[in-house]
């Protein structure tokens, strides 16, 4: 089964209100959807949303590196051949995550509709329900409030908050959401690197401490692993490394300047399913629990996400989120109250919307072996 054609399309997913956490804000969310068509008439879907605040890729980037480098040299590839993929575009292109990404999960869609089963039961998983939290950016306290209570009627039990306001702020609102929620309820925060230094992490840390927080994401700056260690020695609260590790290589060094608690896995800081799966042997073999996150994906980020979290047992949430932001999105990822119990179609399982995702499109390009167009 060879890749025949390619599609990639640039789009802006219009989100209900923006999303603010300590180093952005969103309005709306660009991301990019790739089609595959194989010599087999398989359609595989893939996306890539890049957040340059992470992985230092831009949607413009990310686009000319799939339109002129890596989609050109997919067409004739083996889908199946999703190792030999990921050892070419790696000597190729260092970093680029969220650009392999969007081929990955295309060519994992393909090999379940291949092999016509669900990606989450070809990847060793038995169950298509997870469970999504309600993720709260930082707006001010009654916009809060009147979010906690819209998601506690309907029926959400994981909230997570972002902080890095500063001590004050912050210490404000985490009282503020579990006054709401009460004690039945699971909070977690994430600074989003936002209190910058360790010292001032702990000071929030400890601060909130009494609040009853099942963690604490991402509490220093991205590069900073000394800092990270003083937190996770002397905090109260489990920690969990976001920003800090993209791939298997930062988690081993990670693991070797002395660990983390938890680690956040995503499929556009790593490169897709494959890496992922490999980042998560890593962390389960050194005792660190996995959560699979998302940046605001699609339906097709968000299925991939769901099936990876269900495929291995080290992997203990995810927070598969982008579709609940989005007031028109091209698939078909439904939340029933907190819980999303998505397709057993074979591979991702996605059912596109292709009149939506016509008018979503910014601009794009079809790619085959004798050339590319635009496309209209
Ligand atoms: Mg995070």
């Amino acid at each position: 089964m060879k890749i025949a054609a390619a599609e990639l399309r640039r789009i802006h997913l219009p989100l209900r209100e923006p999303f603010k956490i300590a180093y952005n804000t969103w309005t709306s969310m660009p991301s990019l959807i790739l089609r595959l068509e194989t010599d087999t008439d398989l359609v595989g879907w893939g996306e890539s949303v890049p957040d340059e605040g992470v992985t230092g890729e831009t949607i413009e980037g990310v686009y000319a590196t799939l339109a002129e480098r890596l989609l050109p040299e997919l067409i004739g590839h083996d889908a199946f051949a999703i190792e030999e993929f990921h050892e070419r575009a790696g000597k190729a292109i260092n970093g680029g995550y969220a650009a392999k990404a969007a081929i990955d999960l295309a060519l994992f869609d393909l090999k379940g509709q291949s092999c016509n089963q669900p990606l989450y039961q070809m990847l060793g998983g038995n169950t298509n329900v997870v469970t999504a939290p309600a993720v709260l950016g930082m707006t001010a306290p009654q916009a809060l409030k009147d979010s906690l209570l819209e998601y506690m009627a309907a029926g959400y039990t994981h909230y997570k908050l972002k902080l890095g306001g500063g001590w004050a702020e912050d210490c404000r609102r985490v009282a503020l959401a579990r006054e709401t929620l009460g004690d039945g309820a699971t909070i977690k925060v994430d600074a989003n690197q936002g209190w910058g230094t360790w010292d001032m992490a702990l000071k929030v840390i400890r601060s909130i401490e009494p609040y009853n927080i099942e963690l604490v994401e991402q509490p220093v700056r991205h590069w900073d692993f000394a800092g990270l260690q003083r937190v996770r020695q002397n905090s109260p609260i489990p920690i969990m490394v976001d920003e800090g590790v993209c791939d298997a290589r930062d988690l081993l060094r990670l693991i070797l300047a002395g660990g983390i608690d938890w680690v956040n896995i995503k499929l556009m800081k790593c490169g897709g399913i494959l890496p992922a799966t490999k980042m998560a042997a890593l962390a389960e073999a050194a005792g660190i629990k996995v959560q699979v996150g998302s940046m605001l994906e699609s339906s097709i980020g968000s299925l991939a996400g769901a099936h990876l979290h269900r495929a291995q047992s080290c992997i203990k949430s995810s927070e598969m989120v982008g579709p609940r932001w989005f007031s028109q999105d091209i698939g078909d990822f439904r939340y029933q109250g907190c819980q999303v119990v998505f397709s057993d179609r074979p591979g991702l399982g996605v059912e596109i919307d292709e009149d939506m995702l016509k008018r979503l499109t910014v601009s794009g390009v079809r790619i085959e072996q004798s050339g590319a167009r635009p496309l209209p």
